[in-house]
């Protein structure tokens, strides 16, 4: 079988150039071509020697997932349907922000095809779990969203570039559950020889996978923890995010307790606002107790309708009332603007449209690039 060059670090190109006989500067040379030039066709790559070429090829392939549907937000965003290899389907979501005149774009990542934790509020948690992405079909989101950029007229805008400057691991899927594979691509997009996106400018949204964030806190990462939270209570935790069965709060709270002890960096807790579920005087007094002690921000995002949910999304007044009560106990919060909300590209919301049977072929194959 061959070999998949997209995932690939310096020092496995390095290795598998040696072993065909070529020398390290020419590992560097197709790292460049991959991950700065973005150039997946061998014959593009000009300035390796085409013997060598044809050698990588005998035992390597490019693969990316491949574009089948895109939807455009009155916005702006863009919610990216792809197809991977064995006929499976995941979601990204490319969001476009302008701030001091220059214009950037935050790019949301799935890291598994469907989920396994099940939240009944979220489309992905309702189609099932499948199977967890391969490092070059997580890697290669990243490259097509630079890749968009970089080719569509849509992203043009008037004088100053466009960047891709976050990305979010907020897509389909439990990132913790495929914890080594991403973190290999963190390392890829973070290298300054190639994709150069700072440690900063990548967030890992869990659903509280308490291992998962036991060794992030020791990977030497500054990435931006982020756990999607939803209450404060064991009654109501254990319904909205099932995991919690398995890691109660308490667990929980001792986890992000030792994350914000080691990394000195705050959490974010992601609280999705459901009317009449998560939105009383008890709720808020909840989650003061628990967040208060922690280095952490809430984020609040009001529910985004999907189709067939039982849930609600809260009035304006009740979201209002709500950040006012956290404020008053001194807890930091930002209502998280809503983006997308039309191409059901926002929070929650992927994989909603998508005709999907756990473990069933829909449409497409992933697109083999080479060899
Ligand atoms: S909210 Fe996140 S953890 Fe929960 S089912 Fe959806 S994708 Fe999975």
């Amino acid at each position: 079988m061959k070999k998949e060059l997209i995932g690939m670090t310096k020092t496995d190109l390095e290795s598998m150039v040696k072993s065909l006989g070529g020398e390290a500067f020419r590992s560097r040379q197709l790292y460049r071509w991959l991950y700065k030039n973005l150039v997946f066709e061998f014959e593009n790559m000009t300035d390796l020697p085409r013997d060598l070429r044809d050698r990588v090829k005998q035992v390597a392939s490019i693969t990316l997932p491949v574009v089948e549907r895109e939807r455009i937000s009155r916005d702006g965003t863009v919610k990216v349907l792809l197809g991977l290899q064995d006929g499976q389907h995941v979601e990204m979501v490319m969001i476009p922000q302008t701030r001091a005149g220059r214009h950037r774009y935050t790019l949301c990542i799935s890291s598994q095809v469907g989920c396994p934790i099940g939240c009944p509020f979220c489309a992905t948690g309702r189609s099932g779990f499948v199977r967890n992405l391969a490092v070059n079909e997580i890697t290669g989101q990243v490259l097509l969203g630079l890749l968009r950029l970089r080719n569509s007229n849509t992203f043009e805008t008037q004088g100053s570039a466009t960047r891709l400057t976050n990305v979010v691991f907020m897509g389909m899927g439990e990132p913790f559950l495929n914890y080594s594979a991403v973190m290999k691509c963190i390392r890829l997009m973070n290298d300054p020889d190639g994709l150069n996106i700072g440690q900063r400018h990548i967030t890992v949204s869990t659903a509280g996978e308490v291992r998962g964030i036991r060794r992030l806190a020791q990977e030497g990462l500054q990435v931006t923890l982020a756990v999607s939270l939803h209450s404060a209570r064991d009654e109501v935790r254990d319904w909205l995010v099932p995991l919690n069965r398995k890691y109660p709060l308490s667990e929980l709270e001792e986890a992000l307790r030792f994350y914000c002890g080691v990394t000195k960096r705050r959490v974010t807790l992601e609280y999705v606002l459901l009317e009449g579920v998560n939105t009383s005087r008890q709720d808020v007094a909840s989650l003061i107790d628990f967040a208060r002690p922690l280095l952490c921000n809430v984020n609040l995002i009001p529910y985004n309708q999907i189709e067939k949910a039982e849930f609600r999304r809260p009035s304006p007044s009740t979201v209002l009332r709500f950040q006012q009560w956290l404020k008053e106990a001194g807890v930091n919060s930002v209502v998280r603007e809503e983006r997308g909300g039309d191409i059901e590209g926002a929070c929650g919301q992927l994989r909603a449209r998508v005709c999907f049977k756990p473990g069933r072929r829909i449409t497409g194959k992933g697109r083999k690039i080479n060899g």
